[in-house]
């Protein structure tokens, strides 16, 4: 039977910064990438930001086909179906089986489904892979009507790229805040704000849902008592992370797979990193430069270092309906907060112990990253001050 050095199961950051780490420890030994989507491995942040302008097949490749060529990595459309863990095995579901010395699995997560009564499931849009993007961009020549259920950042980002393009657009959301995963109640009213003064139809703290009959190619759709007409409908209702696998392989889950700070399983020579890894913390990361440095940790930890990962602060930042978002809460309330606001920019600083602890900002784009690396190097007050006054 074939065996490889490394196998990468999931060809998204995580995966490809594993492979980076590997290759800087050694250029010899044999890698295996394994892919189930339907191109070379892309920015999937791009996507749904992408929608108004549209994009070709292998705009947001990560890397070019000779970047594989020239590092020696074997790149493989399949699926991986099972893992069996004490022959250090893989299944596929195509081309057979092969063995493994080192695992890493970066199979990162799934749109959650969303179930509106008798409305047929392949009625509702999901956005996670290019081509799902590319199917929204496709109804887009055609709908005008537009109901997106789920008003988080991708969401939000997509009804700003909506409303780029002139289309009607309603936006639901259960919770009372919108993007609350990120913000603060002041930050949530701010985005509420510029989402309504865009023109969007934002209802929240939505009960029901229901379909009521298609008329052509109309759906309607009655949310709390009123009934609407759409021609496209979009879920955005959060991830689930892909962790059947590991699962049905008796590697531990819990919601993701878990993972000690070494971005170990409870499987020898099995590790998990990005979307799908649950870290000792009960924490799953869910965003990409927290994927990117735990693939990496697990690639150098997988070819015989021994470094370990510490979730640091790691910021979202989005740009949507001409503002700037920068968020990076803090992991506990027992912070000060100190904030400051000029023309058209917000910020609020979270210390503990006079250490930079979170940051929520509007509108200082241009020194974003000053941010994000004042928050990793914890800065004091007084170098806040000092390097990024406001
Ligand atoms: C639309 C969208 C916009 C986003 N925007 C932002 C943003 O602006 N900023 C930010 O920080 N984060 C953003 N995120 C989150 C960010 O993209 C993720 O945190 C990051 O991509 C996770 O990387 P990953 O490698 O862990 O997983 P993924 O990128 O999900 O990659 C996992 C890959 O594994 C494949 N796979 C799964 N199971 C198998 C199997 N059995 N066999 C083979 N392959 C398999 C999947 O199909 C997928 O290709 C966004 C996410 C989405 C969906």
């Amino acid at each position: 039977m074939i065996i490889k050095d490394f196998v990468i199961i999931g060809a998204g950051i995580a995966g490809f910064s594993a492979i980076k780490a590997i290759r800087e420890e050694t250029k010899e030994k044999s890698i295996l990438w394994i892919t189930n989507e339907d191109r070379i491995p892309y920015k999937r942040t791009k996507i749904n930001k992408n929608i108004a302008k549209g994009f070709n097949k292998n705009d947001f490749a990560l890397i070019e086909h000779d970047w594989l060529v020239d590092n020696h990595i074997e790149l493989l459309y399949d699926e991986v179906t099972e893992i069996k863990t004490d022959k250090n095995e893989l299944i596929f579901n195509h081309r057979g089986h092969l063995r493994y010395k080192k695992l890493i699995i970066a199979t990162g997560n799934t749109p959650n489904p969303l179930n509106i009564n008798n409305l047929p499931a392949e009625n509702i849009h999901h956005i996670h892979s290019a081509r799902q993007a590319e199917n929204i961009i496709r109804t887009t020549r055609q709908s005008n009507k537009y109901l997106i259920i789920g008003a988080g950042v991708e969401g939000v980002e997509i009804a700003d790229q909506l409303i780029k393009l002139k289309k009607e657009v309603v936006l639901v959301e259960k919770n009372k805040e919108v993007i609350s995963r990120f913000f603060n109640p002041r930050f949530s009213q701010l985005m509420r704000k510029s989402i309504i003064n865009s023109g969007i139809n934002l209802i929240t703290e939505v009960k029901n849902i229901s379909y009521k009959e298609s008329l052509s190619d109309q759906a309607i759709i009655e949310i709390d008592g009123i009934e609407y007409e759409f021609d496209t409908i979009i879920s955005t209702i959060g991830y689930t992370p892909n962790i059947k696998l590991a699962d049905d392989s008796y590697i531990t889950c819990d919601k993701g797979i878990l993972v000690n700070e070494k971005l170990e399983t409870s499987a020898q020579d099995v590790y998990a990193a990005g979307d799908v890894a649950q870290h000792p913390s009960g924490e799953i990361t869910g965003l990409w430069h927290a994927a990117e440095k735990q693939g990496y940790i697990a690639g150098k930890n997988a070819a015989g270092q021994n470094l370990q990962n510490i979730l640091k602060p790691f910021r979202m930042k989005t740009e949507v309906f001409n503002e700037f978002y920068f968020s990076a809460l803090p992991p506990n309330n027992d912070t000060n907060v100190i904030t400051e606001e000029k023309e058209n920019m917000i910020r609020e600083l979270y210390f503990k112990n006079n250490k930079l602890q979170g940051v929520l900002m509007l509108n200082d784009q241009s020194r974003a990253k000053t941010y994000q690396r004042a928050l990793m190097e914890q800065w004091t007050p007084d170098e806040i001050n000092k390097k990024l006054p406001l």
